[in-house]
């Protein structure tokens, strides 16, 4: 799994955080345009700072009771004299309404915090408009991404990150300064053409895990299908049995490990690919293809998913033994047994299967946990690269491993068994048992010396071909060695 990600800032640009230039600005009076929930939040944020606070309102009588005594509730015109920086706590739809106060403004610097309701809703971003309808002002694009509810609650609570875009730097560290007092982290999107960036961010829908969710639901489907066959419409058809109640359990509860198991080979998968690629082309410089780079980038959340289904799986396996349908199957058996007068039923072999079943599907599922758990930005963070790839990768092996023993102990010697086979079709557990043993098979090819090695200087930068080992005879007959670069 890559981690780390949710760390690092939402898109790659520089923090302002910890820039000695910038000095403490508690204190200073700041305006706030608008009475609505994100202006009331950020004022309470802003006194709470230590900042003055100065709310510019239609009817200022109305709202002044939704505000800290601390802050001065005023009309518009009379809040944006006492103040050089205001945020603009209003919808874009309502932009022109403040027109008449362009005299007042002039010179100001406006922080535009507003979002839309779409992605690209429309040609320009809200900051840009902003811009053009008061072009004697500074606008600033920032704390959009933020929500009322995170300005309340404190910055600890909710997301630090506060992007902020400008054409103006001056006007740009001002209100980086103030999000710093704040206990936001700045982060610096650069000018002003990123502010419809900005203005996306918030509108995304779990961008990087539409792909991992996509396959964890066609992988259900499939699984979940094939088992619906075997468990149910087989013994329907071949002996005219409704097993039909199966469905909300057993059916799902033999679906969800195989998704768990094959998505947590899914996470390794790529890895394996990218060695073969790399040992092929015989270099790290050549980039994978975009599939593959995509499926990289995605292991973590494969990753989270697989443990998700594992867990689920471990809560339906406890709940088996509460269904009807078992004590009915108990009962049942008891009756057969005791009207056959067997006295024992004690099976070694199925006990002791069961046994190591349970216990190897446990350790599984606790490595999991810990796989997910070293996931987390914060616990991430806390560890050095070697402890978190040592988690995730060499850990997070030996949990695919150990889930392949809970499977084949689980299936056992079904696989040899004919009555096993439903319409032809082979145990669940064979099947799911394909791509795991090749990524299993794959790490241990990879791990024998002659190919590690090879693959250690290509990750270290050598290049198949690019110096060539020669060995000349000299002049005296004897013969000197060196390097060259086959390419010249
Ligand atoms: P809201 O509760 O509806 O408040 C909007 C405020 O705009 C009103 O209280 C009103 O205050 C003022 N306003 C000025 N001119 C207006 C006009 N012509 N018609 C109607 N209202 C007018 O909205 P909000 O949730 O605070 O959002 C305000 C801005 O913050 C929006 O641009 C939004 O995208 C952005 N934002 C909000 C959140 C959030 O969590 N709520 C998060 C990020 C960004 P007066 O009546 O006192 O003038």
């Amino acid at each position: 799994m890559s981690g780390g990600d949710m760390a690092k800032p939402l898109l790659g640009h520089q923090s302002i955080e910890g820039d000695p230039s910038i000095t403490p600005a508690a204190g200073r009076t700041i305006g706030v345009l608008g009475s609505g929930d994100f202006a009331r939040s950020l004022a309470i944020r802003l006194v709470c700072s230590g900042f003055k606070v100065v709310v510019g309102s239609r009817n200022p009588k109305r709202k002044a009771g939704l505000f800290p005594s601390a802050a001065e509730v005023t009309f518009q015109a009379d809040a944006v004299k006492k103040t050089d920086v205001i945020f603009v706590a209003v919808f874009r739809e309502h932009y022109s309404t403040l027109c008449d106060l362009a005299d007042v403004l002039t010179g100001k610097i406006l922080v535009d915090v507003s979002n839309n309701t779409e992605i690209n809703h429309h040609k320009e971003s809200n900051a840009e408009y902003l811009a053009s309808l008061f072009p004697a002002c500074t606008v600033v694009k920032g704390f959009n991404v933020v929500s009322a509810w995170t300005l309340q609650s404190g910055a600890r609570d909710g997301n630090k990150q506060v992007l902020i875009c400008s054409n103006n730097q001056e006007a740009k560290r001002t209100v980086a300064e103030i999000a710093q007092v704040m206990g936001f982290t700045p982060v610096d999107m650069g000018c002003m053409s990123s502010a419809c960036e900005i203005e996306n961010i918030p509108l995304r829908l779990l961008p990087a895990w539409k792909i991992p969710i996509f396959l964890a639901l066609g992988l259900f489907l499939c699984f979940f299908t094939y088992n619906l066959i075997r468990q149910v419409i087989h013994p329907y058809i071949r002996e005219q049995k409704n097993k039909l109640y199966k469905i909300p359990i057993e059916v799902v509860n033999t679906t969800l490990p195989c998704v768990a198991y094959v998505m947590l080979s899914l996470v390794y998968l790529p890895g394996v690919l990218a060695a073969c690629l790399q040992l092929y082309y015989g270099t790290k410089y050549r980039r994978f293809p975009d599939w593959l780079d995509q499926w990289l980038q995605h292991r973590k959340q494969i990753g989270l998913l697989s443990f998700f289904c594992a867990a689920l799986h471990a809560v339906y396996s406890l709940c088996l033994p509460m269904r009807r349908s078992h004590r009915y199957q108990l009962i049942e058996t008891a009756v057969k047994q005791a009207l056959e007068k067997k006295m024992n039923i004690w099976v070694e072999e199925e006990v002791w299967r069961m046994e190591i079943y349970i216990s190897v599907g446990i350790i599984a599922l606790g490595l999991l946990s810990l796989l997910a758990i070293t996931s987390l930005p914060s616990i991430a963070n806390s560890l050095n690269w070697r402890e978190f790839s040592f988690i995730q990768s060499t850990l997070g092996f030996i949990a695919l491993v150990i889930s392949t023993l809970h499977t084949l102990t689980y299936g056992w010697s079904r696989a040899f068994d004919e009555n096993q086979y439903k319409f032809y079709l082979p145990p669940t557990y064979t099947l799911t048992l394909l791509v795991p043993c090749t990524v299993i098979l794959a790490k241990v090819i990879f791990s024998l010396p002659c190919i590690q090695q090879r693959l250690l200087r290509i990750r270290r930068g050598w290049e198949k071909g690019r110096y060539v080992k020669f060995v000349l005879p000299s002049a005296t007959g004897e013969y000197s060695s060196g390097e060259t670069s086959s390419n010249v």
